[in-house]
């Protein structure tokens, strides 16, 4: 089968519930040299340019969008370390583990944010769970549901993470979490 052939847009061959748009045309139009991708093996988030991996990925099972596997469930392709077919039996032993598994919802997206708290310091990712390391929130996405919600890791809400904050600046303006931390460890 050649490549022309392709009819898009496709289900995604692992799982197929998703569909995908002719990615490669896509981001030519777009110009875009440097673009994100998930390593099928670690999970982690690369960046990458287009030439190695699209960014473009099923956000239900990790298929890694690529043509060549497309054609073939037996191939490793350029971006996937593993053929459609071995992808395919990973997959389904996530959903019989698991019936809600989501690939996806394991990978913190890059969205850089100012911490909720002190409005100083920028978290890299989505619901990072990186420490601020100005006023001690701890990013979990608690933002997302509301500034009076209650955040299990931080034991706080923001409202009142906030007041607690100032209130360190007020008595001393240069104030910083991190180095409370530090010079009452030493
Ligand atoms: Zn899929
Ligand atoms: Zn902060």
């Amino acid at each position: 089968m050649h490549k022309d052939k392709i009819k898009f847009p496709f289900k995604c061959p692992v799982c197929g519930k998703s569909e995908f748009e002719n990615a490669d045309a896509l981001l030519e139009e777009e110009n875009e040299d440097k673009i994100y991708y998930i390593d099928p093996v670690t999970n982690e988030m690369k960046l990458s340019d287009v030439i190695d991996a699209h960014g473009v990925f099923c956000e239900y099972c990790g298929w890694t969008y690529d043509l060549k596997q497309l054609v073939d469930f037996d191939v490793v392709g350029d971006r996937n370390k593993k053929t459609v077919n071995e992808q395919k039996k990973d997959y389904y032993k996530k959903i019989a583990e698991n019936p809600n598994y989501m690939f996806s919802k394991n990978i913190p997206y890059p969205k850089p944010h100012k911490c909720p708290v002190c409005e100083e310091y920028e978290f890299e990712t989505e619901c990072s769970y990186e420490i601020c390391p100005i006023c001690g929130w701890q990013d979990d996405g608690t933002e997302q549901f509301g500034t009076n919600d209650y955040s299990d890791v931080n034991s706080n809400t923001i409202v009142d993470a906030k007041k607690e904050f100032l209130k360190k600046r007020k008595i001393n303006p240069d104030y910083i979490w991190s180095n409370f931390i530090k010079n009452n460890k030493d």
